[in-house]
């Protein structure tokens, strides 16, 4: 075990890289001394990340390098790097620095002044950032809150600091479609917001387009919440109680012989069927959404600490993680085997 393992994912960062590697050192170093490891995981890069990564690596023995066989895209790249660290604690950053690798220090401090699993950045301010960016991740977070049935802080990216057994946890999640702000909201456990202001990328371009920000937050808004199936929850009762309205009329028409040939079997068929589709479609919703959250495979539940009752109990439903007791311990691990 490491005491500090500092996970970055890098998608064409040859620009970051020199700098990110002095500034995250220098950060590590006065925080844990020796103690630590920085992971690189080169994304597919097409520029010449990996050959400048494979020098540092082995100009640095701290450094673990990873390439992957193609672009995965962030979150999944991000999980290779947390399969693969070794730390106690785990820092996730970005790889251009936008968010301070200084703040090391005092997120140790809260983490351990507190008793935290996790300490996640919050962004007071967000520097080089279009407005667009700004305005449409201002509105996506508070979309997803009022959509999500957990709560996933606003403003927050994946700057964060972690203990082992709350990666574990994570890890522990299988599923594809992965938003791990989000994932590491579920988990629980104390959670501590650490505003910072965001600054602005050291060298390059966003590697988020458009393109990749929709598939991001739609993995975050189908991942976190069946509410967009429920849609058509909605619009069938709104419709089923409109049609009943609509037929009332109808007969009335048809009875005071207000109607032309036709129109009456006509409008009650249109009526009827579309209310019965909705319906249908509303039962199947509810039906895919309990797919989708089975197909998943998360935890049901997750145990953070138990007292008393002898020795450790063996649930096979749930995740068991230790309570922070020794986790501080030097040469503590901290956590016990997931189950
Ligand atoms: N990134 C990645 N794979 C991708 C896109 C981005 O590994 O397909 C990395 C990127 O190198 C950076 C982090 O994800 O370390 C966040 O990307 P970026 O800073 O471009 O996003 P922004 O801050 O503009 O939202
Ligand atoms: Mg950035």
């Amino acid at each position: 075990m490491t005491g500090l393992s500092i996970v970055v994912p890098c998608f064409n960062e040859e620009a970051c890289l020199d700098l990110l590697h002095r500034r995250l050192t220098a950060a590590a170093r006065s925080a844990m001394g020796e103690d630590y490891e920085i992971v690189l995981v080169n994304d597919g890069s097409r520029d010449d990340s990996w050959p400048i990564m494979q020098r540092l690596a082995a100009s640095d023995p701290h450094l673990v390098a990873i390439d992957l066989s193609r672009n995965h895209g962030h979150q999944l790249a991000l999980t290779a790097g947390l399969d693969l660290c070794r730390g106690d604690r785990i820092l996730i950053i970005d790889a251009d620095l936008q968010d301070p690798p200084e703040l090391l220090a005092p997120m140790l401090e809260t983490m351990e002044r507190r008793g935290a699993d996790v300490v996640y950045g919050v962004r007071k301010s967000r520097a080089g950032e279009t407005r667009f960016k700004r305005a449409t991740a201002h509105a996506f977070y508070r979309l997803l809150s009022r959509a999500t049935e957990i709560d996933i802080p606003l403003d927050a990216g994946d700057f964060r600091l972690m203990s082992r057994r709350a990666l574990d946890v994570l890890l522990a999640m299988p599923e594809q479609a992965r938003f791990i702000r989000g994932m590491v909201a579920w988990i629980g456990f104390r959670q501590i917001p650490f505003a910072y202001d965001r600054e602005e990328r050291a060298a390059g371009e966003t590697k988020y387009p458009l393109s990749k920000m929709l598939r991001f937050a739609f993995d975050a808004l189908t991942g976190f919440s069946s509410a967009p199936l429920k849609l058509a929850s909605h619009f069938g009762l709104l419709l089923s109680a409109g049609s009943l309205l609509i037929i009332v009329y109808i007969l009335y028409a048809w009875l005071s012989g207000q109607s032309v040939q036709g129109w009456t079997s006509t409008m009650l068929i249109v009526v009827i069927l579309g209310a019965v589709q909705m319906f249908v479609l509303a039962m199947m919703g509810e039906y895919i959404g309990r797919l989708y959250s089975q197909a998943k495979q998360r935890p049901l539940y997750i145990v953070q600490s138990v007292a008393g009752g002898g020795p450790p109990r063996d649930g096979r439903l749930g995740q068991v993680a230790e309570a922070t007791a020794n986790r501080d311990k030097p040469g503590g691990s901290g956590t016990l085997p997931i189950r």
